[in-house]
């Protein structure tokens, strides 16, 4: 049925095509080889037709289903996204027996060892056909969209590159009538990530009824973040999250990122073992009566990165403001806060120092007057800049003229860090802010505990969702 590719002609390349290079991964997960060193380049020809075979043989098989709500249509239900127009899914498919619609799929894929003097758009070796939609996800943007060569239908591609393509929708998660990639520049985090979602999606072909519609919100930046959770290594590139249809009635293509520092902080905070409170309070601050606090942490991760921060000091901020005070969720938060502006957002740990001692100075101000309600006051002028600075002179004085001490309140440092025109002032009077609030709570000035807020919690992010 698929003609097996020379031995010559099998080679597999990684080449500057992401969703190649997820295909050529998940050829090394179809193949099954087990040693996780290897790279798609080390395929042999037995293993590479093995891989092929184990493709081939799935999409024949949709060649006895009725039609896409039969049991384990999977991959028939999922041709019309990924391959439209194939032998799978003919406008005549229902009048033709079942023997025809083996013959046909399997003659699709059936890799020819001709070799033609064009070289593989993608690797540059001698191709053996061109091809388009029906085997390739052109995607709808244009710095996406493959070149095509003049008076061909499609791009020349070696048999490698070719089977890449065949085998990327197992290295994808397949929902809501899109399928998501997950790539990387680190070889190594794309070939973890692609043998998990292989064995996934292989799972899902096995148990699915078909229906590759259902999807949940986010579900995919979901995903990609439980899956940044098992890599053990530090990560030396970021993901990206390809999402597309091949589909007739909705071409498509977006690309979500998150940047190697992200990534990293993410895939180190999100490690089973690391989880602290800090995290899982983090999910809490993302929570809203709509949305589960996880699915917003991953959308804010690929489209928001800016906000993880900010919707924590938020979190703090609404909660002292309504319960007069600190809530039981402050050390954890401020620390994991502080954390994630050294490591993503490269404020370094003296600028992260400086601001401390200035919360705790402020701090020890505060404690000194609850009575009149100082918290309440420092928390409506924190965010304003012209308003902190009058705040702050007013304090000076009380600090110069209540202790004895040489230090000014403020030292010049600690003013540039909060005023000085530039990109961070706001992150750094954020800071401000909730190293008060991390002193206040250290001195026992808690409002409540953590625990009064349990039910607005939950662990898709630690959940293997099968
Ligand atoms: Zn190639």
């Amino acid at each position: 049925m698929n003609s097996a590719p020379s031995a010559s002609g099998h080679g597999v390349r990684l080449t500057a095509h992401p969703l190649q290079r997820v295909g050529a991964y998940a050829l090394l997960a179809l193949a099954g080889v087990a040693d996780q060193q290897r790279s798609p380049e080390s395929l042999t020809a037995a293993e590479f037709k093995h891989a092929c075979r184990r493709m081939t043989a799935d999409v024949v098989a949709t060649a006895d289903l009725p039609d896409t709500k039969a049991p384990q249509a999977f991959w028939l239900s999922a041709s019309y996204l990924l391959w439209p127009n194939s032998k799978m899914n003919t406008t005549n498919r229902k009048s033709l027996s079942i023997a025809e619609r083996r013959t046909q799929i399997g003659r699709w894929r059936s890799y020819s060892a001709t070799v033609l003097d064009v070289p593989c758009a993608l690797c540059g070796v001698a191709a053996c056909g061109f091809y388009g939609k029906v085997d390739v996800p052109l995607g709808a943007s244009v710095e996406h969209r493959n070149t095509t060569v003049p008076g061909h239908e499609g791009m020349a591609l070696c048999v490698g590159c070719l089977a890449s393509f065949h085998a990327l929708p197992y290295g994808c998660s397949i929902r809501g009538g899109r399928a998501a990639a997950l790539h990387s520049w680190d070889d190594d985090v794309l070939a973890r990530m692609t043998r998990r979602q292989v064995h996934r999606t292989r799972q899902q072909a096995l148990m699915s009824t078909g229906d590759t519609t259902a999807t949940g919100r986010y579900s995919r930046e979901v995903e990609a973040l439980q899956g940044l959770r098992r890599y053990e290594h530090p990560m030396r590139a970021g993901v990206e999250l390809y999402v597309f249809s091949n589909s007739n009635k909705q071409q498509a293509l977006d690309v979500h990122s998150i940047e190697q520092p992200l990534a990293e902080w993410l895939r180190e905070t999100l490690h089973p073992g690391q989880l602290g409170s800090g995290f899982r309070y983090l999910v809490r601050a993302h929570h809203t009566s709509k949305t589960l606090g996880s699915v917003r942490l991953a959308y804010n991760a690929f489209h928001l990165p800016e906000r993880l921060a900010g919707t924590a000091v938020a979190y703090l901020a609404r909660l002292t403001d309504a319960l007069g005070g600190p809530p039981g969720e402050t050390v954890e938060l401020v620390a994991l806060y502080q954390s994630f502006v050294r490591e993503v957002l490269g404020v370094t740990q003296r600028e992260i120092d400086q601001i401390e001692q200035l919360g705790d100075r402020i701090g020890q101000l505060l404690r000194t007057r609850p009575e009149r309600g100082t918290l309440k006051e420092f928390e409506h002028v924190h965010s304003e800049p012209n308003k902190l600075q009058t705040w702050l002179k007013k304090q000076a004085v009380d600090w110069t003229l209540r202790r004895e001490v040489s230090e000014p309140l403020v030292s010049t440092e600690q003013w540039r860090l909060l005023f000085e025109p530039g990109d961070r002032v706001r992150l750094h009077r954020d800071l401000l802010f909730i190293s008060v609030l991390q002193h206040l709570a250290k001195q026992g000035w808690l409002a409540d505990a953590a625990t009064e807020r349990n039910d607005q919690d939950d662990n898709l992010l630690v959940e293997e969702r099968q």
